[in-house]
């Protein structure tokens, strides 16, 4: 019998009875199970993130701080175990899981030293007026499959700092390094104050439809973004939503062909491809167009896909079955078509596990499905560009606004072209760098609001101008 995992509902460790398989898209194998709950689950998780409000807005927000710190400590503790176990359910190679939990456990840290003054609008003879913050309520968060452990934290620092209380809601596929740190925090987080409640997809609208929730922060796929927008619009809930993206790259032609490979390479197939903010169009001006893509090609040769858990291995596979067959389905659409293979483009079904070999395309035209659609798989589509007025007209060409990223020998020109892309991220020479103290918010259909730093810390709270009348003495 596999490891059956509790959720957290009211301080309490619980096993409700129904189970959801967790499988390792390495082998195929079901590893553990997760409770499957329901609407008399969330019931109780928002009875007791409402009751926990009463009292946890009023805490200090030292303490609150004190809290969350102990959360990180307690993540960065037992990295090892978390760093396996989110390999296992997720199949990204060791180092990347590390990477992860460590980075969840610094981004902690670091929010956990913002902070909420109050701001004075007015300070005169005749009035006070100020500004203060006040948390939102109970928080309903909602937790994508690509990076479980980042993202619930992401969502769970901010909540707590800011007042609010939470249910969270893991991706049904992903839920086992979350529901483990849970279980290691569970002492430290006053009662109801977080909430860990895991189900299928079904669970979810049950979440966003909630009467007695006030938030909801989101992140996961554009079309499911639009449908918890529109039940949460029900009683206006406020929403976090960040979405998908079909991130653009710009090799403008003094890049250093050689330093650039690789790390294009990498903005492309770190997860596999399955990150929000992965370089997911490489435009290439013509003059190096050749030399890159060979360059990025034979890098390709050396990079070793299969189980995360292998030494060695540095590209996992895709994270489920569904996700592997729509990025099958985007090389078979490719290959229909007559699109040319730098590498790849082959794949062998009858491994066990959700591998996806790595696939480059050499320059396939612009309303190639892999071009136009998100992929979200280690699958790379080239394109050469002769103008940088083209390129950025090619790379705004898209509903999608989340990051992108200039390559050149010269960063000024760099930010010029940087300062034209219609996205909420834009990186110089580098990629997937995301500071806890800068805004991450995506533009157009990849996001509704911010996460990260103050800004996203505000998105918990709402304004409360108070304002007092002064007298004036008289004389
Ligand atoms: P998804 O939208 O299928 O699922 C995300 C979460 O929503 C899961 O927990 C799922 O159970 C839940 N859910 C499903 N249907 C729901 C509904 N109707 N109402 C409420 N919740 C529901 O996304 P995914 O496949 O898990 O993640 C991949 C997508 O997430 C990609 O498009 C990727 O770009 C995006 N993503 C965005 C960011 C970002 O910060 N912008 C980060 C990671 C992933």
């Amino acid at each position: 019998m596999v490891q059956q995992y509790s959720v957290l509902i009211n301080g309490k460790l619980e096993k409700p009875g129904k189970w959801i398989d967790v499988v390792n898209p390495a082998n195929e194998q079901v590893i553990a199970q997760v409770p499957d709950c329901g609407q008399e689950e969330l019931d109780r998780a928002v009875a007791a993130a409402r009751a926990a409000f009463k009292t946890w807005k009023n805490v200090p927000i030292e303490e609150r701080r004190a809290v969350i710190q102990k959360i990180s400590a307690a993540i960065k503790a037992n990295a090892d175990e978390l760093m396996r176990l989110l390999t296992s359910e997720q199949g990204k190679p060791h180092a990347q899981a590390a990477g992860e939990i460590h980075g969840a456990a610094a981004m902690a840290a670091a929010q956990s030293t913002l902070s909420l003054e109050d701001e004075i609008n007015e300070d005169s003879d005749t009035r006070l007026s100020r500004t203060r913050r006040v948390p939102v309520g109970v928080v309903g968060g909602i937790v994508p499959w690509n990076f479980p452990v980042m993202m619930a934290v992401q969502k769970i620092v901010p909540a707590l700092l800011s007042g609010c209380t939470m249910v969270l809601k893991p991706s049904p596929f992903t839920p086992l390094a979350t529901l483990r740190i849970v279980e290691l925090i569970a002492d430290e987080v006053p009662a109801g104050v977080l909430n860990v409640i895991t189900g299928g997809d079904d669970l979810g609208p049950l979440i966003t439809s909630h009467p007695d929730i006030d938030k909801i922060t989101f992140t996961g796929s554009t079309a499911t973004g639009k449908r918890v927008m529109e039940s949460a619009s029900k009683d206006l809930k406020r929403i976090t939503l960040e979405l998908g993206g079909n991130d653009a790259s710009i090799v403008l032609p003094d890049a250093d062909v050689k330093k650039v490979a690789e790390q294009l390479f990498w903005s492309s197939f770190t997860n596999a491809g399955q990150i929000c903010v992965a370089a997911k169009r490489i435009y290439i001006h013509e003059d190096i167009y050749d030399e890159l893509s060979a360059a990025i090609a034979e890098y390709a040769k050396g990079v070793k896909v299969g189980d995360g858990a292998e030494q060695g291995t540095a590209v996992g596979p895709i994270q489920n079955k569904k996700q592997y067959e729509r990025v099958l389905d985007l090389i078979q659409d490719a290959k229909d078509n007559g699109y040319k293979f730098l590498v790849g483009g082959d794949h062998d079904p009858s491994i066990p596990g959700y591998y996806v070999p790595i696939t480059i395309l050499d320059n396939p035209p612009e309303d190639a499905r892999i071009v136009a659609e998100e992929q979200f798989g280690p699958v790379m589509p080239l394109m050469k560009f002769s103008t940088v007025e083209e390129a950025i007209q090619r790379a705004n060409a898209s509903d999608y606004g989340l990051a992108g990223a200039v390559w050149t020998g010269n960063p000024e020109e760099g930010v010029k072209v940087a300062e034209q892309l219609e996205t909420g991220t834009v990186w110089v020479n580098e990629y997937l760098h995301l500071s806890p103290f800068a805004p991450f918010a995506g533009h157009k259909q990849s996001g509704f609001g911010a996460e990260y730093g103050k800004e996203g810390l505000l998105e918990f709270t709402y304004p409360q101008v108070i304002t007092v009348k002064r007298e004036k003495a008289v004389a």
